[in-house]
């Protein structure tokens, strides 16, 4: 009998890589749509770079300064923006949330988007949307929502500071680690996941010794399409379910959130899943010689310490107190997934462990 016994679904974008290049590339790529009035979605700090990147396009509509975890508020304001413009694509330059913002106007009006993130969070080349209301965040997938391109230019991260460069490359080493477990984990994303880790891995390093350097930028950048294409097949496992929980409840920081959380996860899950702290000890432990090599979590944890990255939620406002609620909150999250799931215990104990800061073992 055959073991090669699985699914696979591919996900058709365009993605363009090209250090220095995103004027060019993004209108190339909105030409190649047929599209003639943009609508751009930019964050605080994206406006001058959106400015210079957009100067060759005819920008019907300039929406700035997204707020985290897409309010449904703006989205539906958002909205009505671009039918009132006439917008007939959307435009988003900045991270996670920019991108969330124009995925929102997409799921309804079925605008095409064209990414171009400037931090390593991966939702560009995932066709899952997100929209916070009454602190719940509800989640879906939708090929509508995929961005038709998405450009990636490391000039454009040269600006995120590294505190925050680490959070987000470690939210995208969440998922690729996360999609080696996730419901449709399968052969050719963990390729993809073992790869991104190594890519991650290499661009932090490079990135924490030297901030202004475009290769380590470079390789965060291709280590996070890789990881947002492993997330994208293999879909949401542990991990994404109680960061979704945490983000969505507690408005905690989401890069921040994942850094924090994934060492926890891991520990939980490497019993479960060898093959997974085998991948991640690959991936991680890189050059090292075979006498300084260590397990998956402990080579996370190093990492993660060696980068300077966050440990504790309690850090960044999540209270004590609030996690008898969320134990419950993740307890009905988890629900969706396969076997095995974890037990009351087994959350409170993640969740305690995360808030602490302690080092999992
Ligand atoms: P973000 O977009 O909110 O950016 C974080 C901060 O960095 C912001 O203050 C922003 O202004 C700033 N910033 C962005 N680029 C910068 C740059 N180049 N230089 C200096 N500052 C810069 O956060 P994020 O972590 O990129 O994204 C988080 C959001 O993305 C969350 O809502 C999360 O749910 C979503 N997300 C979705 C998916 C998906 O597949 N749907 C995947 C990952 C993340």
């Amino acid at each position: 009998m055959s073991s090669i016994d699985f699914t696979h679904v591919s996900y058709a974008q365009r993605v363009v890589f090209g250090t220095g290049q995103a004027a060019r590339h993004l209108c190339a790529e909105v030409g190649r749509i047929g599209a003639q009035r943009v609508m751009v979605i930019t964050g605080s700090t994206g406006g001058a770079a959106a400015e210079r990147l957009t100067s060759g396009l005819d920008v019907v509509h300039w929406w700035r300064g997204v707020q985290p975890h897409v309010p449904a508020e703006q989205a539906e304001t958002a909205r009505r923006a671009a039918a009132a413009s006439g917008a007939d694509v959307l435009v988003s330059v900045g991270g996670g949330s920019a991108v969330g913002l124009a995925k929102a106007v997409a799921l309804t009006t079925g605008l095409p988007v064209v990414a171009v993130p400037t931090t390593y969070a991966g939702s560009e080349a995932t066709p899952v949307w997100g929209i916070t209301e009454t602190a719940r965040k509800t989640t879906g997938t939708d090929p509508r929502v995929l961005p038709a391109a998405v450009i990636y230019d490391a000039e454009l991260t040269l600006g995120l500071p590294v505190e925050l460069t680490v959070a987000s490359g470690l939210n995208s080493l969440a998922h690729c680690v996360d999609s080696l477990w996730a419901p449709r984990a399968n052969p050719l994303n963990a390729l993809h996941a073992t790869e991104g880790m190594r890519a991650l891995a290499r661009g932090l390093r490079a990135v924490a010794a030297d901030p202004l350097g475009l290769p380590g930028r470079e390789q965060c950048l291709y280590g996070t399409y890789l990881a947002a294409a492993a997330f994208a097949a293999a879909g949401s496992g542990l991990h994404h379910k109680i960061c979704h929980v945490l983000g969505g409840r507690y408005d905690l920081p989401h890069a921040q959130t994942h850094a924090v959380v994934l060492p926890h996860v891991l520990a939980h899950q490497m019993s479960a899943f060898p093959s997974a702290g085998e991948a991640v000890a690959q991936a991680l432990n890189g050059g090292e010689s075979e006498r300084g090599a260590v397990d998956g979590l402990t080579a996370l944890v190093r990492l993660r310490a060696e980068l300077g990255g966050p440990v504790a939620l309690r850090d960044h406002g999540l209270r004590f107190t609030d996690l008898a609620e969320a134990t419950e909150l993740v307890m009905d999250a988890v629900t969706a997934l396969g076997a095995p799931r974890p037990g009351r215990d087994d959350v409170r104990r993640i969740l305690e462990g995360a808030w602490s800061g302690v080092i999992p073992a």
